[in-house]
C-alpha cells in the first residue's frame, strides 16, 4: 500500500468517520484505516439518542460542548441528505427521563439541582415534570410513572443511516476507505507520518487516532494518551408498533422505523457476544411499568455492545507535542458529538491546531496520570 495523504484517520467508527468525511467536506486527501468485521464496534451498536440533558456534572465544558453539538445536528443532518440523498431520520423536539417511584423522582430531582448549579455550564432548560404533566406529552404512561425530567435539546437519529451516509459521502469526497488495515505501529519521518498495516505503510501529514477503545496503545506511540475504562451495553428491540412515543427517553424510544428499543444496561463485562437475559428482564420490565401496553410486543432482536469510554466520561482531544500533527479523538457519545466532530474536530484538525477555548478543557493532561471514576451518562 502506497500514496501519501494530507491526513489518515485511524479508526472508521463514527467517530473517525465524522472527522474524516469532515475533513474531505474541507477539500483534504484523506485515507481512513479500520480493522476487521469482527472487531468490537460501537458505532454498530449504540442507542442513537442525540442527548444533551444530565451530561456535564462535574464539567461544564462538556455541557457547553454537547448543546452546540445538539444546535449543530439538523445542519448535519441536512448536509448529508443533500449530499447522499440518504435521511438519517434527525428528531429534535425534546426528550424525557422519566422516574418509577418517589425516591427515583427524588434523585433526579436532585441531579437536575446540581446540574443548574454548576457554574460555567450552558442553559439547556432541564427540568422536572410531575407525572400529570408528562402525561400530556406521554398519554401512554403507566400509574408506576412518577415524573420525569424534560430537556428541550435533547433528540434522535437514526445512528446506523447516519454511519452509512458518512461512508456514502466518503466517495464523493474521494476519501478512500480502507477495512483490514488495523495500524500495528506509528513512527515519523521527515515530517510525515507511516502507518503500519498487514497490507503495507501508509504515509500522511497528519494523523487522526480515533480507533475507539484502542486508541489506549496507539496513542502512546506518539507521546499522547488516551485512558479509557469501556464498559457494556445491551439493547432489545420490539416488532414495530403504531407510533406511540413522540418523544425519546433515556431507556426508551421508537424508531422512525416504528420499532421500540429499550437499552441504558451499564456493565463492568467486555463481552459483546453474549447476552445476559437477567438484565434484558430488569429492562424491560422497567420499560412496560412506564408504558404497560409494550408487554403485547414481542422482542426480535438483542444484543450488547462496547462502550468507548474514556476513564472519566468525559471526551478526549489531543495534539501530540512530541509528534506535532498528530491528533487523538475519543469519547463516549459519538452520536450525541458527530456534528462537532465533522464540523469542529475537522476544521481543527485541517488547521494544524485545537482551539483550547472550545476543546482545552478535553485534553488528558486532566488526569494527571489516573484518571477519577465519573458519571457523564447519554
Ligand atoms: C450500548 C451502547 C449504547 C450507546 N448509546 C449511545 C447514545 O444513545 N448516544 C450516543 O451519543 N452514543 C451512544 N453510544 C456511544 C457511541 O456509540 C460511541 O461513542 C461511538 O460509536 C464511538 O465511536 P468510535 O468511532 O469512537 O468507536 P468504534 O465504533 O468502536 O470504532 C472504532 C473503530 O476503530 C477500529 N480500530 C480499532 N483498532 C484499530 C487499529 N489498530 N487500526 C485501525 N482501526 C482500528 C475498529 O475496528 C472500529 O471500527 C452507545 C454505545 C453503546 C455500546
Amino acid at each position: 500500500m502506497s500514496g501519501e495523504y494530507d491526513v489518515a484517520v485511524v479508526g472508521g467508527g463514527l467517530l473517525g468517520s465524522a472527522i474524516a468525511w469532515g475533513l474531505g467536506r474541507l477539500g483534504k486527501k484523506v485515507a481512513v484505516l479500520d480493522e476487521g468485521d469482527i472487531t468490537k464496534r460501537a458505532s454498530r451498536a449504540n442507542f442513537a439518542l442525540v442527548w444533551v440533558q444530565s451530561k456535564g456534572l462535574g464539567m461544564p465544558a462538556y455541557t457547553v460542548w454537547t448543546v452546540q453539538a445538539s444546535q449543530a445536528w439538523s445542519r448535519l443532518a441536512s448536509e448529508l441528505k443533500q449530499q447522499t440523498g440518504l435521511d438519517v431520520a434527525l428528531q429534535q423536539n425534546g426528550g424525557f427521563h422519566l422516574t418509577l417511584g418517589e425516591e427515583e423522582f427524588g434523585q433526579r430531582t436532585e441531579l437536575v439541582k446540581r446540574m443548574h448549579n454548576q457554574t460555567g455550564a450552558a442553559d439547556y432548560r432541564m427540568e422536572m415534570l410531575s407525572a400529570s404533566e408528562v402525561k400530556k406529552s406521554l398519554p401512554l404512561i403507566g400509574p408506576d410513572v412518577s415524573g420525569g425530567s424534560f430537556c428541550p435539546l435533547d433528540g434522535h437519529v437514526n445512528s446506523l443511516r447516519t454511519f452509512r451516509a458518512f461512508h456514502t459521502g466518503f466517495r464523493e469526497f474521494g476519501i478512500d476507505y480502507l477495512p483490514e488495515r488495523p495500524v500495528s505501529a506509528i513512527s515519523k519521518h521527515g515530517g510525515e507520518f507511516s502507518l503500519t498495516t498487514p497490507k503495507g505503510e501508509l504515509r500522511a501529514a497528519k494523523i487522526v487516532l480515533a480507533a475507539g477503545n484502542a486508541n489506549q496503545t496507539l496513542a502512546p506511540m506518539v507521546g499522547l494518551y488516551a485512558p479509557m475504562g469501556p464498559t457494556r451495553g445491551q439493547i432489545v428491540v420490539t416488532e414495530r408498533t403504531m407510533p406511540f412515543l413522540p418523544h425519546p427517553l433515556t431507556t426508551i424510544r421508537q424508531t422512525d422505523e416504528g420499532t421500540v428499543m429499550i437499552g441504558d444496561s451499564k456493565e463492568d463485562e467486555l463481552d459483546d457476544r453474549t447476552l445476559k437475559h437477567s438484565i434484558s428482564a430488569v429492562m424491560t420490565d422497567r420499560a412496560q411499568r412506564m408504558f404497560p401496553h409494550l408487554s403485547r410486543l414481542n422482542v426480535v432482536r438483542s444484543w450488547a455492545g462496547i462502550r468507548v469510554m474514556p476513564q472519566d466520561g468525559f471526551p478526549i482531544y489531543d495534539q501530540s507535542e512530541t509528534h506535532p500533527g498528530a491528533f487523538v479523538a475519543c469519547c463516549h457519545s459519538g452520536v450525541t458529538l458527530a456534528s462537532n466532530h465533522a464540523f469542529e474536530i475537522a476544521r481543527m484538525v485541517a488547521q494544524g491546531a485545537l482551539e483550547p477555548e472550545l476543546v482545552g478543557a478535553f485534553s488528558a493532561s486532566r488526569f494527571g496520570g489516573a484518571g477519577a471514576a465519573n458519571k457523564s451518562g447519554y
